[in-house]
């Protein structure tokens, strides 16, 4: 596993630098967009200002030239009136053709001097009464005007039925210098409009006829929607404050460039919105990433001041990380061993089978949970004992990735078990030396008896083949009795030596009450020295599994303090009692002294290694006892004896678990 570094702190604000960039880019952006679509919008209006101008002076051209073109035709009439031979049928004739071919025209009155109706086409729509109702305050200005210039003169627009508007042409009919009659055209105003404006024109704008007032007199469009922008024209004549209003309309296509804008400037908040969002994700990022570089450093540290090499493998055993503990331990890189598959190059080449099988244990789950030892070697070729525990690798989302081992070098500390278990064992061996030497006179005494019975045996049998007609039978018994006694003086003998000889702890099954009895013959004799009565209790018991003499030289030596504890007793107060209890899982064996008990001061220090009371003593008997004790996971104390006769002494009790194998 290889750690990357993380970027530092100058990386995220290059970071920032860079990503407020394009933010200072898009604003340009779009600043550059709205002032180009502005002035795209400066130019379509003024454009379309100019063409609306256009087209209304051309609208205004084109009706002036259609009322020019009536006024002409009425004018030659008016001529003609007075000269044709037939007025009458000519104004019939010339007022109906003209009808016909101007159609902004609705009607032709034909007046004489007083203004009173001599003819009218068409007269079915207008009766003359309706003629003066209607018009007569505008027609009569219009005909006084007339009258007066002698020309050509349009009335004020008026509304007829209150909806319509219309204007009159007052065309005056002269003969000479005197006024004979007049010319009255009525113009619609709305029909001038409907026959003049052209459709394409109404398509765009809206035409209305307006005066000073702003009363609307006509209205000619087919679109709706919002106005834009729009133009007025004097319209005079027929004039007499008209004036032609166009507005134009706003069409689809011009939606488009706001469409577009709108567009833009959406997408640009668009940007600016995701913008924003990265600019809180790198926030989060780098706060993440700072939070990350702590716990890395936090990390770094952990792994370099750790003393306890770890290991991670994968699935297949394949090592993925080491720390640099495990590197000191055995010596080579991480390099060197990332990334490696059995055998790894730590392991002992010639062990590689047991490690290997380890191995595939501990792939297999089958790591026993309280650690494991194995022998690994360094580089150098030097062997390490390691001790090593296996946990699952578990990873973020709780898959199980691999093993995780934690190796501790214990090679020190089996060393220094092994000198502590040698030095134990010796001191054993002194302890037993010392026991021994101190029996040795005892025994000495012990062994003279069946020597001596031996040599009293011996000489009688030499004095009864002496006799003569000495039977066989007579000297039977007594070499029975010299076997008996070279026996027992044997057995005293094997039994120091067995005693003395060192040997290496070895647990077999034995009796405890065979283990009693051993004693009772080694310390017999110096009890009988010392005049001390020794009274043993041992029920039936199944076999234990002990080291012999190990339970032995315990025993003795509680017995052999016990004794020396009531060294100032009384005679009748000297008793030692061995007493064996059998409970659910262990024997309990209590060696019982009337004596001079412990003092509660030295209770703490009983089981000290040195630890002695007595002038030649040398402190060494109850820790080796609780050892030898412990070896066979059992326990040993001393309590006070609370019921001897004299009221002091010790009871000391070892247990031993009682275990068939
Ligand atoms: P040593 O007998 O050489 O002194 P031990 O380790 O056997 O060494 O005993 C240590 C000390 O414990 C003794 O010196 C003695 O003070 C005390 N002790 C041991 N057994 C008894 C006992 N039965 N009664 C009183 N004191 C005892």
């Amino acid at each position: 596993m290889t750690t990357q570094p993380l970027p530092g702190p100058g990386s995220s604000r290059r970071l920032r630098l860079l990503l407020a960039l394009p933010k200072f880019g898009i604003v340009l952006l779009v600043i550059a967009l709205i002032a180009l679509l502005w002035l795209l919008q400066r130019n379509e209006v003024e454009e379309e200002r100019t063409a609306l101008i256009k087209d209304v002076l051309w609208l205004e051209q084109n009706l002036r030239f259609h009322l020019n073109g009536s006024e002409d035709h009425l004018q030659q009439l008016a001529v003609d009136l007075v000269q044709q031979p037939e007025p009458s049928r000519t104004f019939r004739l010339r007022a109906a053709h003209m009808l016909k071919n101007t159609p902004e025209i609705s009607q032709i009155l034909w007046l004489d001097a007083t203004q009173r109706v001599i003819d009218a086409l068409p007269s079915s729509t207008l009766p003359d009464q309706e003629i003066e109702a209607f018009g007569l305050a505008y027609s009569r200005q219009a005909f006084d005007l007339a009258k007066q210039f002698g020309k050509q003169t349009y009335s004020e627009p008026f509304f007829a039925d209150g909806k319509r508007a219309f204007v009159e042409l007052m065309t005056p009919i002269f003969e000479g210098r005197q006024l004979k009659g007049m010319l009255a055209a009525v113009f619609p105003l709305d029909t001038l409009l409907s026959s003049q404006v052209p459709w394409w024109f109404t398509q765009k704008y809206k035409v209305v006829i307006i005066d000073d007032n702003d009363i609307q007199y006509a209205t000619k469009t087919s679109v709706e929607g919002n106005s834009a922008q729009s133009y007025e024209i004097p319209f005079d004549p027929p004039g007499r404050g008209l004036k032609l209003r166009v507005t134009s309309y706003q069409s689809g296509e011009n939606m488009l460039p706001r469409i577009l804008s709108t567009a833009i400037i959406l997408l640009a908040g668009g940007v600016f919105w995701s913008l924003w969002l990265v600019r809180d994700l790198m926030r989060k990022r780098t706060r993440a990433e700072e939070a990350l570089r702590g716990e890395h450093a936090f990390r770094t540290a952990m792994e370099d001041s750790l003393t306890v090499g770890m290991r991670a493998r994968d699935l297949d055993g394949k090592v993925i990380y080491v720390n640099p503990a495990f590197c000191r331990m055995t010596g080579f890189d991480s390099d060197e061993l990332v990334g490696t598959t059995p055998p790894m190059p730590y392991w002992i080449p010639e062990q590689i089978d047991e490690t290997f099988a380890m191995h595939q244990a501990v792939l297999a789950g089958m790591a026993p949970p309280d650690g494991f030892e194995m022998t690994f070697q360094r580089k150098s070729g030097e062997h390490f004992h390691a001790l090593v525990y296996e946990a699952k690798l578990i990873d973020g989302n709780g898959k199980h990735t691999g093993w995780m081992a934690s190796v501790l070098d214990i090679t020190e500390r089996k060393h220094a078990e092994e000198l502590a278990r040698q030095q134990q064992a010796q001191l054993q061996f002194t302890s037993r030396l010392v026991t021994m030497g101190e029996m040795a006179s005892t025994l000495a005494h012990e062994i003279n008896q069946p020597l001596a019975a031996i040599a009293s045996y011996n000489a009688g049998c030499l004095n009864l083949l002496a006799r003569p007609g000495c039977a066989t039978d007579d000297i039977k018994p007594a070499l029975e009795k010299i076997g008996a006694q070279a026996q027992r003086a044997g057995k005293i003998i094997r039994r120091v030596h067995d005693f003395v000889r060192k040997s290496e702890p070895k647990r077999a099954p034995c009796s405890l009450k065979d283990v009693v009895d051993d004693c009772l013959g080694f310390i017999e004799a110096d009890a009988r020295k010392h005049r001390i009565r020794i009274e043993t209790h041992i029920p039936d018991l199944p076999p234990i599994l002990a080291d012999r003499l190990m339970l032995e030289q315990v025993l003795l030596n509680l017995m052999r303090n016990g004794m020396e504890a009531m060294s100032g007793n009384e005679e009748a107060d000297r008793l030692l009692s061995v007493r064996v209890e059998q409970g659910a899982h262990e024997l309990s064996v209590c060696v019982v002294d009337q004596g001079c008990g412990i003092a509660p001061e030295n209770r703490d220090k009983l089981f000290t290694a040195f630890f002695t009371t007595k002038q030649d003593g040398m402190g060494i008997g109850l820790s080796i006892c609780r050892s030898i004790v412990e070896f066979h996971r059992g326990r040993l104390w001393a309590d006070n004896n609370t019921n001897s006769y004299t009221g002091r002494g010790t009871i000391f009790t070892f247990t031993l678990p009682l275990e068939t194998s």
